[in-house]
C-alpha cells in the first residue's frame, strides 16, 4: 500500500517551486524597498493567541483551527497574531517608532479543499506597525497592488471602513434589528450570526443571504467623523499613487479585529476563491494582546492562488535550467571530466554529467531534458588532443575549445566561454 499525503496536504514539485521561488523574491524585492524586515515565526502557538485576537465567533477559530486539545497548542491558521505576539514580546517598538515587518510561510486551516483553498497555504504578510496616518493604509495597499503588478497578476481592489470602537457598536445594533426581521429568510449560519457576529452576515455568499442585504444600512453613513475623515483620506492617497480601487460596503473579514480601513485584492479567474490577499487596519489590537497601545495595519497575500495565477497567465516559464551537460564518452574521458565539473561547479556555473557510460545520443537526450544551455562534449579522441566540443544548444552552434593546463585553468577558461555564449 502506497502513503499518500494528507487531502488538503500540498506537495509542490520542481517544476512549480521554480513560480514559488521567482513569487518569493519578487516579494522580498518589493517588501525591502519599503523599508520592511523579515520577521521568522513558529507554526505553533497558543491557542489563546488566536481566540483573543482574531475572535471566538468567527469561523476561523470555532471550526477551522487544527488544535491541539490537550496540550492547548494551535496551529497558526494567519500570520498577524503571532506576529505581534513576537513584537509585544520582544519589545521591538522600543526600537524604532514605526516598524514594517514581514513574514512568509505555512498557515494551517480546516477547510473543504477545492482549487486554491487547501488546509495547509502559504501566505505572504506585511504588517506596519506605529502609524496611524491615512498615507501608511495607502501605501501598503500600493505596495500589495505593486507586488500584482510585478507578478504580472491583475486583480481588482476593494476598500471598506469598518469604522471603530465609537461607531462600530451603533451600526451593530442598526444592522442587527434589520436582520432580525428578516431572519427567516437567511441562511442557518446566519441566522446564527445575528447574535455572535452579525456584520458577517453582509458578506455570506449564500444567494438567499446576499438579496436580503441589499437593503441593510450601510457601515460607510454610520462613521464617526474621525473615521469617515479617515477613510476619506484613503481614498484621496490612493489616488495620489494612481491606484484604482471601488469601495465595497459589504466587505466585512472574518477576523473580529479590524478597525477602520479593510481591502481586499480580487480575481475573477479562479472560480469560488475570488481573493487573492487582503488585509486591514487593527487599532486596538496590540493593547488587546497586552501590548503597547499602537495601531497596526496590515496584509496577508495567498500564495497558492497566485501560484495558479501565474501558471494560468504563464508568467515565470522557466528558462535554461542547466548552464552545462557534459557528456564523456568512454572511461578515460570520464575520468577527466568528473573533477573538471566539480571545478566548473565551484565557478559558479549550473552543470549535469551522466555517470553511467552512456551513449551519446542517450547523453545529448539528457542535456535536454535537463534543459542544458550548452553541452560539452569530450571524447577519447578529442581528449588526446588536449581538446573538447561545446555546442550551444539553442543555435545548434558547436565550436573546438582547448582542454589545456590544469583542472582549474581549463574551468576558467570554460566557464568563461559558456557565460559569453549565454
Ligand atoms: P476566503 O474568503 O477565500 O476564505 P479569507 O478571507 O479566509 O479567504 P484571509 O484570512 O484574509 O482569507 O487570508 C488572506 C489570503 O490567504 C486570502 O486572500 C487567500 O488568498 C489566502 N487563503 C486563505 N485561506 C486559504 C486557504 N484555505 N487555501 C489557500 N489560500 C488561502
Ligand atoms: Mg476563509
Amino acid at each position: 500500500m502506497k502513503i499518500k499525503a494528507i487531502n488538503g496536504f500540498k506537495d509542490i514539485l520542481p517544476d512549480e517551486a521554480v513560480r514559488w521561488q521567482y513569487m518569493e523574491g519578487v516579494a522580498r524585492d518589493i517588501f525591502e524597498r519599503f523599508g520592511a524586515r523579515e520577521i521568522r515565526l513558529p507554526i505553533l502557538e497558543k491557542t489563546e493567541l488566536f481566540a483573543r485576537s482574531i475572535g471566538e465567533a468567527t469561523d476561523i477559530v470555532e471550526k477551522e483551527m487544527y488544535t491541539f486539545p490537550d496540550k492547548g497548542i494551535t496551529m497558526r491558521p494567519e500570520g498577524t497574531a503571532s506576529l505581534l505576539r513576537a513584537f509585544i514580546e520582544h519589545g521591538l517598538h522600543v526600537q524604532q517608532p514605526v516598524q514594517r515587518l514581514y513574514t512568509i510561510g505555512p498557515m494551517f486551516r480546516h477547510e473543504r479543499p477545492q482549487k486554491g483553498r487547501l488546509r495547509q497555504f502559504h501566505q505572504m504578510d506585511v504588517e506596519v506597525i506605529g502609524a496611524s496616518e491615512p498615507r501608511v493604509d495607502a501605501e501598503l495597499i500600493a505596495m500589495g497592488r505593486m507586488l500584482l503588478d510585478e507578478l504580472g497578476i491583475s486583480a481588482s481592489l476593494e476598500i471598506n471602513s469598518l469604522g471603530c470602537p465609537e461607531c462600530r457598536p451603533g451600526f451593530r445594533r442598526q444592522l442587527v434589528s434589520f436582520l432580525k426581521e428578516r431572519r427567516d429568510r437567511l441562511c442557518r449560519d446566519c441566522d446564527r450570526r445575528i447574535d455572535t457576529n452579525p456584520l458577517r452576515v453582509l458578506d455570506c455568499k449564500n444567494p438567499d443571504c446576499r438579496s436580503q442585504v441589499q437593503d441593510a444600512p450601510s457601515i460607510l453613513d454610520a462613521l464617526c467623523g474621525p473615521c469617515d475623515d479617515h477613510f476619506a483620506h484613503v481614498c484621496r492617497n490612493l489616488e495620489a499613487l494612481g491606484v484604482a480601487y471601488s469601495v465595497n460596503r459589504f466587505m466585512v473579514r472574518g477576523l473580529d479585529y479590524y478597525t477602520r480601513t479593510t481591502f481586499e485584492f480580487i480575481t475573477g479567474d479562479l472560480g469560488a476563491q475570488a481573493a487573492i490577499g487582503a488585509g486591514g487596519r487593527y487599532d486596538g489590537l496590540i493593547e488587546q494582546l497586552g501590548g503597547p497601545a499602537l495601531p497596526g495595519i496590515g496584509f496577508a497575500m495567498g500564495m497558492e492562488r497566485i501560484a495558479l495565477l501565474m501558471e494560468q497567465q504563464e508568467v515565470a516559464r522557466p528558462g535554461p535550467r542547466m548552464d552545462l551537460f557534459v557528456a564523456a564518452l568512454g572511461e578515460k574521458a570520464a575520468g577527466h571530466a568528473f573533477p573538471l565539473v566539480h571545478q566548473l561547479r565551484r565557478q559558479g556555473l549550473k552543470v549535469a554529467m551522466d555517470h553511467s557510460g552512456r551513449s551519446l545520443k542517450a547523453q545529448m537526450k539528457q542535456a535536454g531534458r535537463v534543459n542544458a544551455a550548452h553541452t560539452l562534449i569530450i571524447g577519447d579522441n578529442e581528449l588526446q588532443q588536449q581538446e573538447a566540443i561545446l555546442r550551444n544548444m539553442e543555435t545548434r552552434e558547436q565550436e573546438t575549445v582547448p582542454l589545456q593546463g590544469t583542472v582549474t585553468e581549463q574551468a576558467h577558461s570554460l566557464a568563461r566561454r559558456v557565460r559569453d555564449n549565454s
